[in-house]
């Protein structure tokens, strides 16, 4: 498929998207919880160049520059406004190579940049001036297209659009679900996917906030609304109807979280495996959801699940499970009886 656009690829089947690089490089040491600013991009490339690699190694078909939360905003917060803009221009470069060296395709990205208010003359400035800087930069990297996403407001998620479409390039838009289900204006979902579908988005969708259960009815309802491709990215999380966003997951089972929240740092038991998201491909997919990926809490291994349950060996595959040769579980002829007698005792 090397070559091809965004919406050839769309138009033939399904793009998976790996998302996720700020929880999966917090997890190995690279970013602080809390800020969750990317700095790693300039203190430590070559953590960013790997994650790129195992997603695209287990079946991603982008990679998706890691600038998210590497906007203005943030930089201000840790007080390095100054490298906002080496910040950038190394993201997009280390996703670059990757996507030059597996020929899969390079996307730009822009996020929440939690200073939006409507109402907010300054406050809006301040915002288009943040994506029109990212969106310059992305399309100075030649990406193949830009993805704005996590969006609690359509109105910001709308100027984002706005920016990237004039810049020329795709534009996915994706927003984060809330426990409510309405973006902050107060409508649904399907209605705010409808607006983005009307001013020009190729593919709008839902990523982040929500697990795949109490993502999938959600998203039934957006595919339904709009006819342009529409995008899932759930996080790998058992979230449920009564605590349908990760952020409201509670754990009875623990007593020693701080502030007994389970997000952002203490989430693991509630870890969908990899069984499940590839569950989750399936149902979204027969549904004709064609962009599909994982947010926060993604690692390589849900990535494959996903790759594979839509039909896609990846490089990764080649050590996919197989249990038929496992010492005890296994049905191979060359496991002893003894040992398969002894699996049900262990
Ligand atoms: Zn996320």
């Amino acid at each position: 498929m090397a070559g091809k656009a965004l919406l050839e690829r769309l138009a033939e089947g399904p793009v998976i998207c790996a998302e996720g690089y700020l929880f999966e490089l917090e997890r190995r040491g690279y970013v602080q919880a809390g800020p969750y600013v990317p700095e790693v991009v300039l203190d430590d490339p070559d953590a960013v160049r790997q994650l790129h690699r195992e997603f695209v190694r287990c079946g991603s078909d982008v990679v998706e520059a890691f600038t998210y939360y590497g906007h203005r905003e943030k930089l201000k917060v840790i007080g390095k406004e100054e490298i906002l803009e080496p910040l950038n221009r190394q993201a997009l470069q280390i996703a670059r190579e990757v996507a030059e060296e597996s020929g899969a395709l390079l996307a730009g990205d822009l996020s929440n940049t939690n200073v939006y208010e409507p109402d907010d003359r300054d406050a809006l400035r301040f915002v288009r001036t943040a994506f029109e800087e990212q969106v310059g930069w992305a399309a100075d990297a030649g990406v193949d297209f830009i993805v704005g996403e996590t969006f609690s407001w359509l109105g910001e998620a709308e100027l984002a659009l706005e920016i990237i479409k004039a810049s020329g390039k795709p534009a996915v838009i994706t927003l984060a679900m809330h426990q409510e289900g309405l973006v902050r204006e107060g409508l649904t979902m399907p209605e705010a996917c409808r607006r983005l579908e009307a001013a020009g988005a190729d593919v709008v969708g839902l990523n982040c906030s929500r697990g795949p259960a109490t993502m999938l009815p959600a998203i039934e309802a957006i595919r339904r609304s709009v006819s342009c491709h529409v995008a899932a990215l759930p996080v790998p999380y058992r979230t449920t109807p009564a605590q349908p966003t990760f952020q409201a997951l509670r754990d009875p089972g623990c007593h020693c979280i701080p502030d007994d929240r389970p997000f952002p740092v203490a989430l693991d038991p509630f870890t969908c495996n990899r069984f499940e998201l590839a569950e989750f491909a399936k149902a979204a997919y027969a549904m004709d959801v064609r962009y599909l990926g994982i947010c926060c809490g993604a690692g390589p291994h849900h990535i494959r699940a996903l790759a594979e349950a839509l039909g896609r060996r990846p490089p990764a595959s080649r050590y996919s499970p197989d249990m038929t040769r496992h010492s005890y579980y296994g049905t191979d002829a060359k496991i002893t009886a003894a040992n398969r007698g002894y699996a049900a005792r262990l």
